[in-house]
C-alpha cells in the first residue's frame, strides 16, 4: 500500500475513535504522484474501512484505480486544490461541534492562539448549497480563502493540510475548538482575542505557510 493511502486510513481510524468522523458522512483526499489524488469511495461505511475504499482519479475527476465510486464531494476537493496548491490534503467531517455552528450560520472567532495560528483566524461560514454540486465547491473555496478550516452551512465542516497528517490536526484543532465555544457561549460570553494578538498570530500562520 502507497504511504499516502497508509496515511489516509490511519486519520481515518483517529477520526472515527474521536467520533469525529462516523457512519457515512465525511470523506478525505490526498494528492499521490502526478495529477493524481486518493480519494474515499462515495458511502463507504468508516468503521470498516479497507484498501478498495480508496480510489485514485486525476484532475478532471476520471477514475484511474478502483472499482467503487469516488466521492461525491470530488468537486469541492478537485475546487480546492485549483484554489490552493499549497494544499496536499482535504478532509470533510460532519463533526458535532462544527456542524453546530455550521446550522447556526455562525463562524468560529479567534477565541484560542492555538487554533488562530494553526487555522489562520476566523473560520467562516459558506454560503448554502446543495451537497456534491459546483455551486458548493465554489462557496467553500470562498469561504476557507488562504484559512485551514471552513466551516460548510449546515453540512459540517472541512481542513486542508500540506499533509495529511496536518489536515487531521487542523479537523481535530477545529472540532474541539467549535465545542469550546459553543460550551462558551452557553456559559457565558466568549472573548475573541485582542487585535494585537490575532495579527500577530496572522502573520505566524503566513510566514510558516510561506504565504509572505
Ligand atoms: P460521500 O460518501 O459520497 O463521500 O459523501 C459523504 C458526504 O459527506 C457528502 O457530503
Ligand atoms: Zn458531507
Amino acid at each position: 500500500m502507497s504511504d499516502v493511502r497508509k496515511e489516509i486510513i490511519k486519520a481515518i481510524k483517529e477520526l472515527v475513535s474521536q467520533n469525529i468522523l462516523f457512519a457515512k458522512g465525511g470523506n478525505l483526499s490526498a494528492k499521490c504522484g502526478k495529477d493524481q489524488l486518493v480519494v474515499t469511495a462515495s458511502g463507504k461505511d468508516y468503521s470498516v474501512v479497507k484498501e478498495e475504499d480508496l480510489i485514485v482519479v486525476d484532475y478532471q475527476g476520471k477514475v484511474i484505480e478502483g472499482e467503487r465510486k469516488p466521492s461525491s464531494e470530488l468537486p469541492l476537493h478537485l475546487a480546492i486544490y485549483k484554489k490552493r496548491p499549497d494544499v496536499n490534503a482535504i478532509i470533510h467531517t460532519h463533526a458535532i461541534w462544527p456542524y453546530v455552528l455550521s446550522v447556526t450560520h455562525q463562524s468560529l472567532p479567534p477565541i484560542s492562539d492555538e487554533f488562530t495560528i494553526l487555522l489562520g483566524g476566523e473560520i467562516k461560514v459558506s454560503k448554502y448549497e446543495f451537497p456534491g454540486t459546483d455551486k458548493l465547491a465554489e462557496s467553500v473555496v470562498e469561504s476557507l480563502g488562504m484559512n485551514n478550516a471552513s466551516l460548510i452551512a449546515n453540512h459540517g465542516c472541512v481542513t486542508v493540510g500540506r499533509t495529511v497528517e496536518e489536515a487531521l490536526e487542523n479537523m481535530v484543532v477545529l472540532a474541539n475548538f467549535s465545542k469550546v465555544y459553543v460550551l462558551a457561549k452557553i456559559f457565558g460570553t466568549p472573548h475573541v482575542l485582542p487585535d494585537w494578538a490575532i495579527e500577530k498570530e496572522k502573520e505566524m500562520y503566513k510566514k510558516w505557510h510561506g504565504f509572505v
